[in-house]
């Protein structure tokens, strides 16, 4: 028997780095995607919802899918009724 047994090196504990995608949700199927795959539409001062391709409004934004069935669905919710996709 050795005694002087090395330590073996551990694998360090559910270090595993992930970068933390910023995650929003789509206003119509209510699914969480990453915020690059999500269509930001912002409020302007007319109360009308349209696609804020610059994402750097700064007015009250939120997120839709950019599938038809997402627009239809944002379409007929009252709070974006007024969305422009
Ligand atoms: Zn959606």
């Amino acid at each position: 028997m050795k005694s002087k047994a090395k330590p073996e090196k551990l694998p360090p504990p559910f270090e595993q780095k992930q970068p933390r995608k910023p995650m929003r949700m789509c206003v119509a199927c209510r699914v969480r995607k990453e915020k690059k795959d999500l269509i930001r539409i912002a409020k302007n001062d007319q109360g009308i919802w349209s696609i804020d391709s610059t994402k750097t409004m700064q007015r009250r934004g939120a997120y839709v899918c950019p599938l038809e069935a997402c627009k239809m669905k944002a379409k007929k919710n009252k709070q974006y009724s007024t969305i422009d996709l």
